[in-house]
């Protein structure tokens, strides 16, 4: 079960922006286990080769380095395990195995790592880093991380070292945005840090329902992204996991929104849509209202059809739960636990 965290510095945003609200604080609604869910769509236990390593796709592979995060976002993808820290602990052993597996692998060319937020954990991250960079077959380095939006003061010296280990490999940061509300001027000094070690900075997003669902958020979202140099590369369908089904927005809604946004923002600040697949083959673009095509269903990468959206009438009565729930009670109590002073 995804643990609770805020950062004081989410806390802060919070009482003022449902938007950053809904994507931290726990809402009754997890609980309801919807028929259209799974706890794992992607199948990433079934392509778990070792531990931390997931091994999907012939030349790339993810690597999990820890299961903690500065803040836990209630529509985490691996919500199943996320926040599980003891559990999701790497060991250098377990790097060194991981090396082992990935030079028995000579396909393997590019490294992703994620988590977790690999940025929370630097002296760990840097280990592995000087594990991964050493191996001549590794050519591209991608690390995922929140840390910038959830707590900007800890994109510090030691995260900045971490990276700084990357230098014959291109390093690409991916970096976590849902809303325009999040690009604070922490946020952006935090980003100016990582834009000085890294390659190329880019954003991922999800569509989630009460938060970004609005041609309006998302184009000033993608707007502010460009304009302080991270390029917007995905805006992701929220994967149908156990748990986050309230944040689902119908798949016709984000056909539209994505198909208006394309019409006023440039190439550049314009990102990909896409679903990834329930069967862990990859990720689909989705095409847009320019072209009439069939919404019903798609192909993966393997030729499967897939089937899988709710229709608009299972949506409306999860719709009807969500709009009495999205009222934000503030001022807010968040409690400050344990863990929140681990942030
Ligand atoms: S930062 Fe990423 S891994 Fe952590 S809870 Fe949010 S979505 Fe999940």
């Amino acid at each position: 079960m995804l643990h609770a965290r805020l950062s004081p510095h989410l806390k802060k945003l919070a009482k003022t922006c449902p938007a950053i609200y809904r994507q931290f604080v726990p809402s009754c609604e997890e609980v309801a286990l919807g028929s259209l869910t799974i706890a794992d769509p992607l199948l990433e236990d079934a392509h778990t080769v070792i531990p931390g390593l997931i091994y999907k796709y012939g030349n790339r592979a993810l690597v999990l380095l820890t299961l903690n995060c500065a803040a836990y976002c209630r529509f985490c993808t691996r919500r199943r395990k996320v926040s599980d820290i003891e559990k999701g602990i790497i060991t250098s052993k377990d790097l060194d195995r991981i090396v082992v597996y990935i030079e028995q692998h000579p396909d393997i060319k590019e490294l992703i790592i994620s988590g977790g937020d690999p940025l929370t954990v630097p002296s760990l991250l840097k280990k592995a880093l000087q594990k991964f960079t050493r191996l001549p077959q590794i050519k591209i380095i991608r690390i995922g991380s929140r840390l910038p939006v959830a707590n900007p003061r800890l994109v510090n010296q030691a995260v900045l070292s971490a990276l700084k280990v990357v230098r014959r490999q291109p390093l690409y940061l991916m970096l976590h945005f849902e809303h325009p509300a999040e690009i604070t001027k922490a946020t952006i000094q935090a980003v100016r840090r990582l834009q000085s070690v890294a390659t190329m900075l880019l954003s991922q997003s999800v569509f989630l329902r009460g938060v970004n669902d609005n041609p309006d958020i998302l184009y000033e979202l993608f707007s502010s992204l460009i304009e302080i140099g991270v390029k917007p590369y995905y805006i992701y369908r929220c994967d149908l996991v156990q748990g986050i089904e309230h944040f689902v927005v119908p798949l016709e809604k984000e056909i539209q929104i994505m198909t208006e946004l394309r019409t006023r923002l440039s190439g550049l600040a314009s990102p990909t849509y896409v679903i990834d697949t329930p069967n862990g083959t990859g990720k689909i673009p989705v095409p847009l209202n320019f072209w009439q095509f069939n919404k019903e269903s798609f192909v993966d990468f393997l030729g499967n059809r897939i089937i899988n959206f709710p229709n608009q009438e299972e949506f409306k009565t999860v719709n009807m739960n969500f709009v009495q729930m999205i009222e934000p009670k503030i001022p807010v109590n968040f409690g400050d636990t344990k863990r929140d002073k681990m942030c």
